[in-house]
This record gives structure tokens, sequence and C-alpha cells, in this order.
């Protein structure tokens, strides 16, 4: 399963993030389902809004 680690906002540390299964539709037409959930505590998060998390992984990091 495809994977990948962003700073987890309930963890408050990097994660592996991983997909879960698509109830949506996105991946219907080859795309990718923006859905990602932690893989330690199950938060999800959405690629769609994922560009405020560089943000939050800069903060966690200056802190
Ligand atoms: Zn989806
Ligand atoms: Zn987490």
């Amino acid at each position: 399963m495809d994977s990948r680690q962003w700073a987890c906002p309930t963890c408050e540390e990097e994660r592996d993030f991983v997909q879960p299964p698509c109830i949506d539709g996105h991946s219907g037409d080859g795309g990718e389902c923006p859905e990602w959930i932690c893989a330690d505590c199950g938060t999800a998060v959405v690629t769609g809004d994922a560009a405020v998390l560089p943000v939050v992984v800069a903060a966690a990091r200056a802190a």
C-alpha cells in the first residue's frame, strides 16, 4: 500500500499515512484519492488541504 509521511496534527510527530479504501469514487477515473489516514491514530487528512501541512511541519520544527 502506498504510504507517505506527514506530521500528524494529533500525534504531533511524523507518522506514516495510508490511503483508506476510497468510497467516494475519487479513483474511478484513474485519479488518486486525496484522502489519507494516520496509520497510528487514524486522523484523516485530505491532500487538497495538505498545502497547509508543510506549514505545520515547519512550525513543529521551529518549536
Ligand atoms: Zn476518495
Ligand atoms: Zn496520528
